[in-house]
């Protein structure tokens, strides 16, 4: 069996999600006999250092902005692409980007007759720009079906979902550590309440504080602990003070280990008003913790109602608030949404069964070129 090279491009060398953060984990966990991943990264950063650190073979590539596509610099970049193919003995290409990179990835694949697959993680459709990455793109995958949404017609039928997946052994039920609790102020006994993501507009965190607002009115000694960081931080925290939240809601900025925090939480909330995927509600599910979440996007392929947590209609502290004091109020109901969220991950969300859905994808395509694995 030889080794099939796939050269991965990635929208940024930083870690600025999700996109990033799963595209980590899959070239990690790709099988090394039978792939041998190499990355394309438009610059510096996080990304590039930790796939450095793992072993994973990375090229700093500059990918010119839509707005500027000056034919130098265009052609600039597919040369210097397409070398790369060349040199590298790529037999795929895999686009984890939208726009300017998954749109000179899609030219270099029709140049050097290299499949090419588009990993989607975005919902909100683009136009003529999806209709000409879409037919460049021999495989379109969609992390969820609101995502798989945004194509139609003949786009439609390269679709393939596979949803996220992540590493079960770092997200892990398990107590809590007293040092952070100590750090983070949180006395003993009291209910914490947590989420972690980006803070920006369509994550719907001024909503959650509302919701804490209220949640403050019938369980005063409830705290509140947002992991993560974004452009709306100083508008969120002036947001608390406004409401009075002082005390009762910590910033944690953004954090690498993440399951420490997730370990503290009685409970984790997802305010979102329009989710790609949230593989945070994962790592909180396969922390064993119920999740209060919006019904929004593809937040319900994750969590099941009444199962796994609670759905809530977006934008409605009420209903959030409501649903946040419910648990908080039975712990044996959250502790069995919890248990029933762990067991749903196992199954139906673990990093090794998302790595076999993508290298399928990968066998198909080379199987259709009559280049068997
Ligand atoms: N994350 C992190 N540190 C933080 C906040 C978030 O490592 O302080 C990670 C989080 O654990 C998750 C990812 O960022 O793996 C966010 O992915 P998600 O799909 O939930 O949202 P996105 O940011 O991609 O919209």
């Amino acid at each position: 069996m030889r080794t099939v090279h796939v050269l991965l491009c990635s929208e940024s060398g930083e870690l600025v999600g999700g996109g990033e953060l799963s595209l980590l984990d899959l070239v990690t966990a790709l099988v090394p006999s039978r792939f041998a991943p190499v990355v394309v990264c438009p610059g510096p950063g996080a990304l590039v250092e930790r796939l450095r650190a793992g072993g994973i073979p990375v090229e700093i590539l500059p990918f010119p902005p839509w707005r500027s596509l000056r034919a130098i610099g265009v052609l600039r970049t597919l040369a210097r692409l397409a070398a790369l193919v060349k040199a590298r003995r790529i037999s795929l290409l895999h686009v984890n980007a939208t726009g300017r990179v998954a749109l000179c990835a899609g030219l270099v694949g029709r140049w050097r007759r290299v499949p090419v697959i588009w990993h989607v993680r975005v919902k909100e459709p683009e136009g003529w720009k999806d209709r000409l990455l879409a037919r460049l793109a021999t495989r379109i995958v969609v992390n969820s079906g609101a995502v798989a949404m945004r194509f139609t017609g003949s786009a439609r039928a390269k679709v393939t979902l596979i949803h996220n997946g992540i590493d079960l052994r770092r997200f892990t039920p398990g107590p809590p550590s007293e040092e952070l609790r100590r750090g983070l102020g949180l006395p003993a006994g009291v209910p914490v309440v947590g989420s972690v993501g980006r803070f920006v507009a369509y994550k719907g965190y001024a909503y959650l504080l509302e919701a804490a607002r209220l949640v403050r009115q019938k369980i005063p000694e409830a705290r509140w602990i947002l992991v993560g960081d974004g452009e709306l931080r100083g508008e969120l925290e002036a947001q608390c003070r406004r409401l009075g939240l002082d005390g009762a809601v910590t910033f944690a900025g953004w954090r690498e280990r993440v399951g420490d925090y997730l370990a503290l939480f009685d409970l984790f909330v997802l305010p979102s008003l329009g989710e790609h995927f949230g593989r945070v509600l994962l790592e909180a599910m396969a922390m064993g913790k119920a999740v209060v979440a919006t019904d929004a996007g593809g937040v319900p392929e994750i969590v099941r109602h009444g199962e796994t947590g609670l759905l809530v209609p977006p934008a409605d502290p009420e209903a959030m608030a409501a649903a946040v004091v419910s648990l908080l109020q039975d712990r044996a109901l959250a502790s069995r949404l919890g248990a029933a969220g762990r067991r749903r991950v196992e199954s139906e969300f673990s990093l090794g069964r998302h790595v076999e859905a993508v290298e399928a994808v990968y066998a198909s395509l080379l199987d259709a070129i009559g280049d068997r694995l």
